[in-house]
């Protein structure tokens, strides 16, 4: 495993689920964390401080990831107040289910936003800065929604299939900098995007939400578990690692088997 210690990581939606865990991992690891992400003040300011317990430096920004400007200003804040930006996690996400006659526009936009746009704005600024240092690692978190598709989710499943068209082109154009682009595909985590899914799904759906979670959810995972925040987390690090500098531009599932069948 490299040294991470002192390198600085910026994860977006690092304030709930899968990215505050990886922001976990990655200070555990020794990194400097920028959080980003909405929520309550003082709960952000809780995880802040609880990372900067392992002997980091973390700070917290506030990008909506909605807007360019304000995410120009992200990769601009770790810079100035860190020193650089080595690893950038592309995570924040939020997920809308309906049957695509009644998918309202706005959450089409503000998922494609989101999703998949939003790790476009942050590449394009935080690029230069690992080509410069000559060392980076990019982590796209994408979803098995990335390869396969599930009903009455147009806008989640267009922007993962999108996010890893743009992890395949980034990773050329940078394959021989030491930078390595790659995302990561989960099944289903128990967090809060798939806790208000289960709802939403039920009511698309007409069952009940016991039966979203055994006939919709874990049908598809052939494992029959929910995959962890720690597991996925500690793929992450593994693809900061040395061991990973040869993987690029590819996608690793973390599915129980979902995309398999
Ligand atoms: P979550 O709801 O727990 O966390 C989402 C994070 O994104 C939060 O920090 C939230 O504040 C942030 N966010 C939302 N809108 C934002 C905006 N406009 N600007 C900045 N931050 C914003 O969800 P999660 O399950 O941890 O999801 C994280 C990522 O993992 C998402 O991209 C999601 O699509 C992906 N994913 C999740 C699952 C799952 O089953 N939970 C499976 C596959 C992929």
């Amino acid at each position: 495993m490299s040294d991470l210690k002192g390198k600085t990581a910026i994860i977006t939606g690092s304030t709930s689920g899968i990215g505050l865990g990886i922001a976990q991992g990655l200070a555990a690891a020794g990194v400097n964390i920028v959080m980003n992400g909405f929520g309550d003040p003082d709960e952000i300011e809780t995880h802040r401080t609880a990372l900067e317990k392992q002997g980091i430096k973390a700070i917290y920004h506030d990008a909506d990831m909605t807007r360019p400007n304000e995410i120009k200003d992200l990769i601009s804040t770790a810079r100035t107040e860190l020193g650089s930006v080595d690893i950038l996690v592309n995570n924040a996400g939020i997920q809308y289910v309906a049957p695509i006659e009644d998918f309202p526009p706005e959450k089409w936009d503000a998922i494609i936003a989101i999703n998949m746009s939003s790790a476009f704005h942050t590449i394009h600024h935080a690029l230069p800065l690992m080509r410069k240092q000559g060392w980076g690692r990019i982590i796209n978190i994408a979803s098995a929604h990335g390869l396969v598709a599930s009903p009455y989710k147009s806008a989640y499943v267009t922007a993962k299939h999108g996010i890893l068209g743009l992890t395949k082109t980034v990773a050329l154009e940078c394959a021989e900098n030491n930078i390595t682009v790659n995302a990561i595909c989960p099944g289903y985590v128990k967090t809060p995007l798939v806790e208000g899914q289960i709802a939403d799904t039920a009511k698309a759906r007409g069952i009940s939400e016991e039966e979203v979670v055994n006939d919709v959810l874990l049908k598809a995972q052939w494992t029959k578990k929910f995959v962890s925040v720690e597991q996925l987390s500690g793929l992450a690090l593994f693809l900061c690692s040395d061991a990973a500098e040869n993987m690029t531009g590819g996608h690793i599932s973390v599915d129980g088997g979902w995309t398999a069948a």
